[in-house]
């Protein structure tokens, strides 16, 4: 996702990519040499002193820091998705944290546990140590989803908590931890107040972090979507295509508010995806606001789990499993990088769940403007009844820088008229297309204004040159994109002299 190239390009070097790849296979190898591994004992009195000490400089961090925001994305591993627990705990058998083995799952079982210490609150996670009923101590660590209703860390909202189907495994620094996922895998256990003492087991009272009613299906009320139906297509999945009557160039094809959208700074990470070996820079902060409102809403579940992502887990089927609502976070991952769009600058972003069945073409014959979350696709010929809406998901002129990031951020490659045609071309008419296009570039943003004479006339020709690239013939009818900058240059001169 994040459209805006600046924001999937700026952070990364080939090199710093690389040097993430090597970490994170490297900590992939370390985990499943150790799968089935007996866990080590800890030692309680270190274990709560390390967690204090960490709790401390966390939050020293955060009053000292003039830039509380992390200036480099953090990096997350997100190789290995997992479903929730779709068991209700009165059918998981419990464990003890003595019996846990490393880079293991605990299917079927369920762990009760009290918090020992402070919690230590990062940026993309937060950690703390638990304690079972056998007395033995572990580190636990919600990744990502860590925040519950009202905005406060769901560790921090309890002291006792029962992880439904445990995972056991490593920190990417190697230290074996407890580690939840998905919001719904941890329950927090509240004691009722005014009534017998919280000791009294009896009395305790089971919950997950949000349990609303589910309430019926809503079906985006805040979009115009009248004149379009998703409709399955040939070789893209589904699609959105016109339906009632031809919509004129100009005019509006749909309007939709953001099913969820944030912004500001910070909402970014730098993700490893062992799938496909790919690093990227995510919008994590927008996953998290979808898991947020989803856990709210659980009516609202099925409309965004029926979005194209690479992960099915649960699927869109699964609303809850009897202890409240179930989001399956690794789903919204890949839902939220196939679906959402960037808005500017600083890893805001924002998921439109009808204008997500828009797919891609090189040669668009729509395109989006947003007004704050307010998403309008607009024709830019007219769309005949029964086509299909195209925008442009990345709008570089080379055909190489197009498709690599057609590639890494959507997964997959254009197979558009254009595209067809410019792989057609022999490579070095490519470079020289290239090369012509990067002048062209340099020779609009020196320019000086009003354009002089001379200057017009190398603009002209500069025009040509590149012109002359493309074949006349197998270009008949498509854009020649790397002469659009020079060309709308040229247009403006014209105008003003
Ligand atoms: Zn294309």
């Amino acid at each position: 996702m994040t459209p805006k190239s600046s924001d999937t390009t700026i952070y990364l070097t080939e090199q710093e990519a690389d040097r993430i790849r090597k970490t994170a296979t490297e900590h992939l190898k370390k985990c499943s040499d150790l799968a089935g591994h007996a866990r080590e004992p800890r030692d309680a009195k270190a274990a709560i002193s390390q967690a204090t000490g960490a709790a401390l400089m966390a939050d020293m961090g955060t009053m000292t820091l003039a830039h509380p925001q992390p200036i480099t994305p953090p990096l997350l591993i997100v190789s290995q998705p997992y479903p929730p627990s779709l068991i209700p705990i009165s059918e998981l058998r419990p464990i003890k944290i003595s019996e846990l083995q490393l880079s293991t799952h605990h299917r079927g079982r369920q762990l009760a546990v009290k918090r020992m210490s402070p919690v230590v609150t990062l940026s993309t996670r937060s950690w703390t140590m638990v304690q079972d009923d056998a007395g033995e101590i572990e580190r636990l660590e919600i990744a990502l989803h860590s925040t519950g209703p009202g905005g406060r860390d769901m560790l921090e909202s309890a002291r006792s908590f029962v992880l439904k189907e445990p995972y056991f495994t490593l920190t990417p620094d190697g230290e074996p931890t407890l580690r939840i996922d998905h919001p719904s895998d941890l329950l927090t256990i509240t004691a009722p107040t005014n009534k017998a003492p919280a000791s009294d087991p009896a009395n305790t009272q089971l919950t997950t972090t949000v349990s609303p009613p589910v309430k019926a299906k809503s079906v985006n009320a805040t979009s115009v979507g009248g004149r379009t139906e998703v409709r399955e297509t040939a070789t893209m999945g589904r699609g959105l295509f016109v339906v009632g009557q031809v919509v004129k160039r100009g005019e509006v094809v749909m309007g939709e508010k953001a099913f969820c959208a944030v912004s500001g700074v910070g909402k970014t990470a730098v993700t490893w995806d062992g799938r496909d070996g790919r690093v990227r820079v995510a919008a994590v902060g927008l996953e998290r606001a979808v898991v947020k409102k989803l856990l709210g809403n659980p009516g609202e579940i099925g409309q965004v789990m029926g979005l194209f992502g690479d992960w099915e887990g649960a699927g869109e089927r699964v609303v809850e499993a009897g202890d409240g609502p179930v989001v399956d976070v690794f789903r919204v991952q890949d839902i939220v990088a196939r679906n959402a769009f960037g808005m500017g600058e600083g890893g805001s972003a924002g998921l439109w769940i009808r204008a997500a069945y828009i797919n891609h073409s090189c040669v668009p014959n729509a395109e989006r403007e947003l007004v704050g979350d307010l998403m309008i696709v607009r024709a830019t010929r007219d769309i005949a009844v029964g086509e299909q809406i195209f925008h442009s998901y990345d709008q570089s002129a080379d055909y190489e820088a197009r498709q690599k990031v057609l590639i890494t951020t959507w997964g997959f490659e254009c197979g558009c008229a254009l595209c067809v045609v410019e792989k057609g071309d022999e490579p070095a008419v490519r470079e020289t297309r290239r090369e012509l296009a990067k002048e062209a570039d340099e020779f609009v943003r020196v320019a000086r204004w009003p354009a002089g004479r001379l200057a017009i006339v190398k603009g002209r020709r500069l025009a040509k040159k590149i012109q002359e690239t493309y074949g006349e013939e197998r270009y008949r009818g498509l854009p020649r994109l790397a002469t659009r900058g020079i060309q709308a240059w040229l247009a403006k001169a014209a105008a003003s002299s």
